[in-house]
């Protein structure tokens, strides 16, 4: 069986981790100033939406807390979403593991982010989300273990290589835990390339190598992220011309097409989960 997932990590304009603060800034458009943005997070989402729509793909969305307050406040974040899974993804972009900042979150700060985030988007969604992907996909065991006593469903913060038979799938990790990963697979090439729409939006990657990679997984689940942000803004370029958004999302359309294509199955993470807690 061949099950796709497409997944949306709403954070922060083009976040970046800083060193010893929890809280993750922006990339500035202008030198050296510190900022958090979210401006661009909020366009691009409703514009990813409208397309997943018109497609008929139901999503998972990892919300990070301060950015879906920021949302809410311009948006009907909860009408947006009717059709799609709504997931945490911390509260200000934290580095659980500190592999990035320096510094890990104690024990007490990383239940605080999954408390607060968690009422964040049960505040904003009224339900409990049941998925988890760390910001920077930054996890470890402990954080593992605290989300399977806290009663999440799934995790999806890790990346796994497809394996010799083309062949990759979930697996429980922490008691009824289940980890839902990214996908590390080949493009037509041979070359290494990761489920993670990154390069393609900053113009590294074309829509064809991800069609390719998926061609070359012949079963399991195959988890394909972007950031919400990355249609209309890149880590490179800044701020996007109307032109190259509508280039953006055309390229995600046509890796989305391609896939279903093949066959694929797009389905919400948690219902993925649910079939592998048994
Ligand atoms: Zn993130």
């Amino acid at each position: 069986m061949r099950v796709a997932a497409f997944t949306v990590d709403v954070d922060r304009d083009v976040n970046l981790p800083a060193k010893d603060r929890m809280q993750a800034l922006s990339k500035c458009h202008d030198g050296e100033r510190e900022e958090t943005r979210f401006d661009s997070s909020t366009r691009g989402l409703t514009l990813l939406v409208r397309l997943l729509d018109e497609l008929g793909i139901s999503a998972t969305f990892f919300f990070e807390g301060d950015t879906l307050l920021h949302i809410s406040k311009q948006a009907n974040a909860r009408e947006l979403l009717a059709s799609h899974e709504v997931a945490c993804h911390g509260v200000c972009h934290e580095d659980i593991t500190g592999e990035s900042t320096g510094v890990p979150l104690t024990d007490h700060e990383l239940e605080q982010m999954l408390d607060d985030g968690s009422k964040i988007v049960r505040d904003v969604f009224g339900v409990d989300p049941i998925g988890f992907r760390a910001p920077y996909q930054h996890i470890d065991g402990r954080a593992l273990e605290m989300l399977q006593r806290k009663g999440f469903s799934y995790d999806s913060s890790m990346t796994k290589a497809v394996d010799g038979e083309g062949d990759l799938r979930p697996w429980k990790i922490a008691g009824d835990l289940v980890e839902v990963p990214l996908a590390q697979g080949k493009d037509a090439h041979g070359k290494r390339i990761v489920s993670y729409l990154w390069p393609m939006h900053e113009g590294k990657r074309a829509p064809s190598d991800y069609i390719d990679m998926a061609h070359g997984m012949r079963s399991g689940t195959l988890v394909m992220a972007t950031h919400s942000w990355h249609v209309v803004e890149t880590y490179a370029g800044g701020l996007l011309p109307q032109g190259r958004v509508e280039h953006d999302l055309n390229a995600l359309r046509q890796v989305l097409e391609g896939i279903t294509a093949q066959g694929w199955k797009f389905r919400k993470l948690e219902e993925i989960a649910k079939d592998w807690r048994g």
